[in-house]
């Protein structure tokens, strides 16, 4: 036997299908739902068992990229932490935005990687754990379980993943170091204390932010009989990891019980990776850098660009048409969240205090960051956030320049080009914004569709 197919024992791989995906996390899941769906054979593999593919930790997941995506939305058990009331303070408080409804429950991802694996199994397509994919030439994709030809090839493998795009190494400045676990509670008595002593009902989400450097952030809530923490930091600036903020904390309170399950990585937080595709090869999820930067967020970004693969491989408008459609619609956002993210992974808890104060951080920045959208301003509000500007004086001039950069941002990605001999000239100008290197200087080497895992020629040794 191969290994455990989606419900079936597989004996050998197919020898040829349309496309072969390269993980089963929900980037890769999601991707295999829906090319199925639209009619192409697809096989998803992933080097870990299937249940243990992708995401195994608690993530808060907007409704609204769920319906971006085509994917149904969270029911039942999927569903951890509901929809409680939100509260963003500046360091431990108490200065504070409270957000009473904001369409982002806390989900439990193993459960939406089954459900996404599920959704593609039951349009047809082929999932296959326990199978690395080893190198990928111009026509087949080789793992240890013997070469798949397929004409395109999605690479879903995350971060630590195949690289087969040759994505620039990403800086330890833009890697956020997250960590999420659930405890038991152990003293209710105490913890309501807690958040008695926050000026909140007993489990809401308290978001405490800055409190180990700049972008940094503790997250607590209850839900029934257990607590959720997340933690995220960047140890490139010299702070802790998110495990060591997670872990400090929950030594440092009584109520935190025993630990029921953990889970910790490094996330990609700069923009977009420029190159997306490169002939039948396609980056997507956190393998292409599509992660929300204000908050570290990738399981929606990747569920969309999923969906808009599958369009365009199915109306035969090829991968670069994906990428295009992917950078101008949603990438000129994230590049713009990554320039507001830069900003504040310099800023210290005082200065965080003073945007809250002055209002220049509100209700409104919130729930558009939770929801992963630009803020819609109603004309009324304008007047305040001019003089929240005055008062925050030097810090002010800064947000003026932070904003004007946004924008910049989203008019060079609406640029992206349809041509892709003219991304090198784009990279170079994304660059430029971002004070970077351009990701990409020319065309991609064809040495680049192997994977560093494998020799170049070197043949994979087949499964007998
Ligand atoms: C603690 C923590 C909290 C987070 N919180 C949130 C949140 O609240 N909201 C949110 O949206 N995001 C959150 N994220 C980020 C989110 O989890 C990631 O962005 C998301 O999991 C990326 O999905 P992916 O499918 O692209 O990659 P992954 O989840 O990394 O999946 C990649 C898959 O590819 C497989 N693979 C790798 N190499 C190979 C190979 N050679 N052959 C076959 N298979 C291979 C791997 O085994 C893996 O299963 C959080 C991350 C962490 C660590």
């Amino acid at each position: 036997m191969l290994g455990l197919g989606y419900g079936v024992e597989m004996s050998s791989l197919p020898d040829r299908v349309d496309v072969v995906i390269i993980g089963a996390g929900t980037a890769g899941a999601a991707a295999a739902y829906q090319l199925a769906r639209r009619g192409m054979s697809a096989l998803c593999l992933d080097r870990r068992p299937l249940d243990g593919a992708g995401a195994h930790w608690v993530n808060s997941v907007a409704e609204n990229l769920f319906e971006a995506a085509d994917i149904p939305l969270p029911q039942g058990d999927e569903i951890v932490g509901g929809n409680r009331p939100f509260y963003l303070f500046a360091g431990w408080g108490p200065r504070r935005i409270e957000l009473d409804s904001y369409g982002a429950p806390e989900l439990d991802m193993r459960k939406l990687v089954a459900r996404l694996q599920g959704l593609a199994a039951g349009v047809g397509a082929t999932l296959v754990g326990g199978v690395r994919v080893d190198a990928v030439d111009d026509q087949h994709v080789h793992t240890a379980a013997g070469s798949v030809r397929s004409r395109w090839v999605v690479d879903a493998s995350g971060l630590a993943g195949l690289r087969l795009l040759e994505p620039p190494k990403v800086s330890a400045r833009d890697l956020c170091s997250a960590s999420q676990s659930t405890f038991r509670l152990a003293d209710e008595v105490a913890a309501r204390a807690f958040w008695a002593q926050h000026d909140a009902s007993f489990g809401d989400n308290l978001c405490f932010a800055g409190v180990a450097g700049g972008y940094s952030i503790l997250n607590v809530h209850v839900h029934g009989d257990e607590v959720g923490i997340l933690t995220g930091t960047i140890p490139g600036e010299g702070n802790p990891s998110g495990t060591a903020l997670l872990r400090s904390f929950a030594d440092r309170h009584e109520w935190i019980g025993e630990e029921i399950h953990t889970g910790s990585r490094a996330i990609p937080v700069r923009r977009p990776f420029d190159r997306l595709t490169d002939g039948r090869v396609i980056a997507i999820g956190d393998a292409a850098s599509q992660v929300f930067p204000a908050h570290g967020s990738g399981i929606g970004a990747g569920m969309i660009a999923a969906r808009k693969l599958a369009d365009a491989l199915a109306d035969g408008r090829g991968a670069h048409a994906f990428a295009a459609d992917w950078m101008r619609t949603e990438g000129g956002k994230f590049a713009a969240y990554d320039v507001f993210r830069r900003f504040t992974q310099r800023m210290g808890e005082a200065e965080l205090g003073t945007l809250l104060r002055t209002g220049l951080m509100d209700q409104i920045t919130a729930k558009a960051a939770k929801l992963q959208v630009a803020p819609d301003f109603p004309p009324e509000v304008l007047p305040a956030k001019l003089r929240g500007l005055v008062q925050a004086r030097g810090l002010g001039a800064r947000v003026v320049g932070t904003i004007a950069k946004m924008e910049l941002a989203k008019a060079l990605y609406r640029r992206y080009p349809e041509d892709p001999a003219k991304l090198p000239a784009w990279s170079r100008a994304a660059g430029l914004l971002f004070g970077d290197a351009p990701d990409v200087t020319g065309p991609m080497p064809r040495r680049s569709r192997v994977s560093p895992q494998r020799a170049p020629g070197e043949r994979p040794a087949m499964h007998t």
